[in-house]
């Protein structure tokens, strides 16, 4: 059942935290120098698993990496940590970290600065290996150094495949926005929930054939986009779309075109 931004799925708690909206030049996401702006959500999700608590993404971080200042504006009252203590919840109590990829606006919380001291991290190592190959001023190569040190210091663990971070949060690879990027499957029993990240970050993100100019493997992004929000629509899945401004919990529908978003409860 959904009762405004928590709902569950069987036994698990299912939270949409909030970490403020950013505004660049649409030219930064899609290529060319647009004149439009384009405005993006994030939303970081919180389930209740048992005596655990998992965090999936991890917003910009208290402020915004010097390296997009210029680029990107970041607008927020309230962040991740005010949107968590509103779900009842203190940063000590996250006890894991799901990160679908390094970009900046994934990984802020989590990394720069670590703001849970309980949480272990997960990333997929292949997401490291592609930010360690990335330019000096990379938003993904920034993330390097906290990623190692946390492989370093036990806080953070490696994944090299799909599978069960808690049981019924599942990770699996969907590559293209970046290597390694992994999307979550919250499962219980028949019931579930699909977390995307950035293979289908908002609505418009729901035609297969926009390319973007940030996604590392604009084919591999396409096809798995397309079989991802299939199996959603198969699954009657509830989708969280972390980038989307407006209604970020939505179903699936095909269209002629590809995708649409279809409000809960239609
Ligand atoms: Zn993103």
């Amino acid at each position: 059942m959904v009762t405004g931004t928590s709902f569950d799925v069987g036994q698990l708690r299912i939270h949409i935290l909030d970490d403020g909206v950013f505004v660049t030049d649409a030219g930064n996401l899609f290529g060319g120098s647009g004149k439009a702006s384009i405005k993006g959500a994030m939303h970081p999700v919180l389930v209740e698993v048992g005596g655990d608590l998992v965090l999936i993404d991890a917003g910009f971080g208290p402020e915004l990496p010097e390296i997009l200042v210029g680029r990107y504006e970041l607008r927020r009252n309230e962040n991740l940590l005010d949107h968590l203590d509103r779900a009842g919840y203190a940063a000590e109590d996250i006890t894991h970290i799901i990160l679908s990829h390094l970009d900046a606006d994934h990984v802020g919380w989590a990394l720069s600065p670590p703001s849970f001291p309980n949480a272990t991290v997960y990333v997929q190592g292949a997401a490291l290996e592609e930010a360690r190959q990335m330019p000096e001023k990379d938003g993904r190569r920034a993330a390097v150094p906290s990623v190692e040190k946390g492989v370093e210091d036990g806080w953070c663990e490696l994944l090299d495949a799909d599978g069960d971070v808690l049981p019924g949060v599942k990770v699996e690879l969907r590559a293209g926005h970046s290597a390694g990027h992994q999307i979550v499957w919250i499962e219980d029993g028949e019931d579930l929930a699909l977390y995307t990240g950035d293979l289908a970050p908002a609505k418009i993100w729901l035609d297969p054939d926009l390319i973007s100019g940030v996604d590392t493997d604009p084919k591999a992004a396409r096809q798995n986009r397309i079989e991802v929000l299939s199996a959603a629509e198969k699954r009657d899945a509830p989708v969280i779309l972390y980038h989307e401004p407006g209604d970020c919990l939505v179903k699936i529908r095909k269209t002629e075109k590809g995708f649409e978003a279809v409000p809960i409860g239609d």
